[in-house]
């Protein structure tokens, strides 16, 4: 059998692994957190990121991945080299860093909200009115889930933004009046064949993703708009692996691409459960050079994320075990407010069923 080495131990790595196994594949986890989710369904290299023991052991892998994007270079550098790495080093360096990101995407051929970096007091002046006047200013590195990003309206709120992220560097990209968020994974293995993931349409509360829906009701051709996006980042960024783009829709039906991810994505979740291929077997299959084939769910399907509230309010289990079609996907973590704890996924024979029960089980989950 085959073993994949995984960089970092939370639910993406819990996932990959529940994924690879059925294949034939066991899977190793680098990840310093006693508690992280992987540590339960994947043998557990419990050590910093850059420990040369740890290192080691990932370096003896049929290959490397990883479903943590703050992973650092110098982890990545150790392996380059010594094992098949998937994203390598490269990559992980654009795609982590909003602003080389962005630089990236456009040498792809890839369009993008207007933005200008941040990157000291003397940028902030005209920075304003030169995404449009209304914007967010977000942290060039370490961002998730809306943290380390603000909403800005006029000059004096980016004075005041720039100081409460703590004059780190930034980017300042302009509001993007979109009608709707998608996104789409696509796969390419060393030997450079490459496949795409189902069209996925998604809705966000307070900056954490909150649903996402498959099929998205996008006008046609949308998905070929993102599929060769998609293709185009992968071949100029010679990707080996999966890389997820999230993108904003405007009125007229073009596409922005807001960021990528280097791996599966909380967006593809309902892929587990829609009846084909899941995302986290797609990114082993391309990792380790299988054949790929279209991931897309056979069935409409939809998730909704389980994520903590200040309360500590749980989700109805019981009403969400009477609804038909609900499958619960647990990470075994600590409840805090605003962590993501699991998520639901639904399935359904058509879309009309699908949007009622999504309504229902949207009630059942606080
Ligand atoms: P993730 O958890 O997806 O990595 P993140 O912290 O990197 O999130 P973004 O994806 O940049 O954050 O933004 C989170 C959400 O905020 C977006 O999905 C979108 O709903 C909203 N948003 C971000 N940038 C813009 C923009 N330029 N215009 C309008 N809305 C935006
Ligand atoms: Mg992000
Ligand atoms: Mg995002």
């Amino acid at each position: 059998g085959l073993t994949l080495g995984i960089l970092g131990g939370g639910q993406l790595a819990q996932m990959l692994a529940l994924a690879a196994l059925p294949l034939g594949v066991r899977t190793l986890v680098l990840e310093p957190d006693p508690q992280a989710p992987a540590r339960l369904c994947a043998e557990h290299l419990r050590a910093p990121y850059t420990d040369p023991a740890g290192l080691a052991r990932l370096a003896g892998c049929d290959a490397v991945t990883l479903e943590f994007e703050n992973v650092p270079l110098e982890a990545l550098a150790a392996l380059e080299g010594r094992v098949p790495l998937r994203p390598g080093g490269a990559l992980l360096a654009r795609s982590k860093h909003r602003a080389r990101e962005k630089e990236a995407l456009r040498a792809a051929g890839v369009a993008t909200a207007p933005w200008v970096t941040v990157e000291a007091e003397g940028d902030l002046a005209g920075a304003l009115a030169a995404v449009g006047g209304e914007g967010l200013l977000k942290t060039s590195e370490l961002g998730y889930d809306g943290k380390g990003q603000l909403r800005v309206g006029s000059d004096a709120e980016l004075r005041a933004a720039w100081d409460a992220l703590g004059r780190v560097p930034c980017v300042l990209e302009g509001r993007v009046p979109f009608v709707r968020e998608l996104s789409l994974a696509v796969a390419r293995t060393a030997a450079g064949a490459v496949a795409c993931g189902p069209l996925i349409e998604n809705t966000h509360r307070s900056g954490i993703l909150r649903t996402s829906v498959f099929p998205a009701a996008a006008p046609e051709g949308t998905q070929a708009l993102a599929r060769e996006a998609a293709r185009a980042v992968a071949e100029a960024w010679g990707l080996e692996g999966l890389l997820t783009a999230e993108f904003f829709q405007l009125p007229g039906g073009e596409l922005l691409a807001n960021e990528v991810a280097p791996r599966v994505h909380n967006s593809g979740h309902l892929t587990q459960d829609g009846g084909g291929v899941s995302q986290f077997e797609a990114q082993v299959r391309a990792v380790l050079g299988l054949d790929l084939g279209d991931w897309a769910p056979l069935l409409p399907c939809a998730m909704v994320n389980v994520v903590g509230t200040p309360d500590g309010r749980a989700p109805d289990w019981a009403g969400i075990g009477a609804l038909p079609g609900t499958r619960v996907h647990l990470y075994h973590k600590a409840p805090r407010p605003g962590r993501k704890l699991g998520h639901v996924n639904l399935v359904a024979p058509d879309v009309g069923t699908l949007r009622e029960r999504l309504t229902r089980l949207e009630e059942l989950i606080p």
